[in-house]
């Protein structure tokens, strides 16, 4: 009998269990409005779920091409082109892939390796630290601050250094709600160009925003050749379960992300990309009822926490809401979200989870000021959670 003891990699055993999956967890437990993890709580156009259903039907039941299935390459590469971006080959330039988390994970295994150093901006998506960690690069952070969080770019020139293979840009922003503007990508390509690095541009939330079209990075000068774009279908067309994602770069990047993509899931669901492909057809209607949807989710949720009194941050796009938690006199934003998961019946994210932990496991009190509310939820759900959100009781005036 050997006595080894056998359990999480060296690598992933920092990350514990993903913030998403515990507060959905105590959500179920205590019966709790989720306005947690980011999922809609209400249904894809049924036109789209229709597709899928015949492509069942007809016998999509096979593993597809590893890339994505051809007709959905076709319509992705045509969408990014009548947003007026610039034409990108199909067949070279898009990779379909399991959700853009899966897109992450195989931009940064594919492209990164031991000895390179990925920026990424706190509060970030949790899972790019564990993607950096699994292929063995170093991360280094730079944050946006409350209440403006603009793109720290003094700081970002600072912690590039030589070995630096990646920034991760994600507009708009998780969980902030920014959409960073022309100013601020533009000075973050020329730092990008500067050290010739790479540029991970997380857009998934791309269909979602408020005041102007959120900008592409890879769209600025000498920016196309070095970024790998993700988006999401399952944000815009609400079927986050489907997980179908996809990443745009050029072919030697785009072979990065091919080569670890084939060996983490080989391919996507057959039927879902067949149904994916048509939903790409919808009228410019169908994006502008999103977003008119959303903006009215995201207005009955600001004044649902401002009745609480909160002090939200009013995001420019995603749907996500931070605010901070300083006058209900919690020890910290884990506390805050434990009662108001246990006692209000509301489950929210504390923001310290989207921030990197030091050699020591802790983090500082900045990254531990913040709760993440999503409002991708039916308004009788945001009425529902403002209910319960009345027996919030703060000690100070916010
Ligand atoms: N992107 C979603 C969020 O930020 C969650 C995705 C997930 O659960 N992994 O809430």
């Amino acid at each position: 009998m050997s006595g080894r003891v056998h359990g999480i990699s060296p690598a992933l055993r920092p990350f514990g269990e993903s913030v998403f999956a515990t507060v959905s967890r105590l959500a179920v437990q205590h019966g709790a409005v989720n306005l947690g993890q980011g999922f809609p709580d209400f249904d894809g156009p049924v036109e789209v779920k229709d597709a899928a259903k015949r492509a069942i039907d007809a016998g999509a039941g096979q593993y597809g091409r590893s890339i994505g299935l051809p007709e959905l390459n076709r319509a992705i590469a045509a969408r990014w082109a009548s947003l007026g971006k610039f034409e990108v080959d199909p067949d070279t330039e898009v990779t379909a892939t399991h959700g853009s988390t899966e897109g992450i994970a195989a931009a940064i295994l594919g492209l990164v390796g031991p000895g390179d150093e990925v920026v990424l901006v706190e509060p970030f998506y949790d899972s790019y630290p564990a993607c950096v960690a699994l292929a063995g690069g170093t991360v280094r952070t730079v944050r946006l601050s409350a209440p403006d969080f603009r793109f720290p770019v003094d700081a970002l020139a600072r912690a590039v250094t030589p070995r630096t293979k990646m920034i991760v840009v994600n507009t708009p922003h998780n969980p902030t709600g920014r959409v960073f503007d022309r100013t601020e990508l533009e000075a973050i390509a020329r730092i990008a160009r500067a050290a010739d690095c790479l540029v991970l541009a997380d857009e998934v939330y791309d269909e979602i925003w408020y005041g102007e079209r959120p900008l592409s990075i890879a769209t600025l000068p000498g920016m196309r050749e070095r970024t790998v774009t993700l988006s999401s279908f399952g944000k815009t067309f609400s079927l986050t379960g489907w997980k179908v994602g996809w990443a745009v770069a050029p072919p030697n990047l785009s072979a990065g992300v091919r080569a670890a993509h084939q060996f983490l899931t080989f391919c996507g669901a057959t039927p879902l990309h067949r149904a994916a492909a048509d939903a790409f057809g919808a009228p410019a209607s169908y994006y502008e009822g999103l977003r008119a949807d959303y903006r009215a989710r995201r207005d009955a949720l600001i004044a649902a926490l401002r009745g609480a009194g909160m002090a939200p941050f009013v995001p420019e796009g995603s749907y996500f809401v931070l605010a901070p938690h300083a006058s209900f006199g919690f020890a910290d934003d884990v506390a805050f979200c434990m009662h108001l998961v246990e006692k209000v019946g509301v489950a929210a994210i504390p923001c310290s989870a989207f921030h990197l932990a030091g050699t020591d496991g802790r983090r500082d009190a900045e990254a531990h000021s913040l709760v993440r509310f999503a409002f991708c939820k039916r308004l009788e759900t945001i009425a529902s959670a403002a209910d319960r959100l009345r027996a919030l009781r703060p000690v100070t005036t916010p």
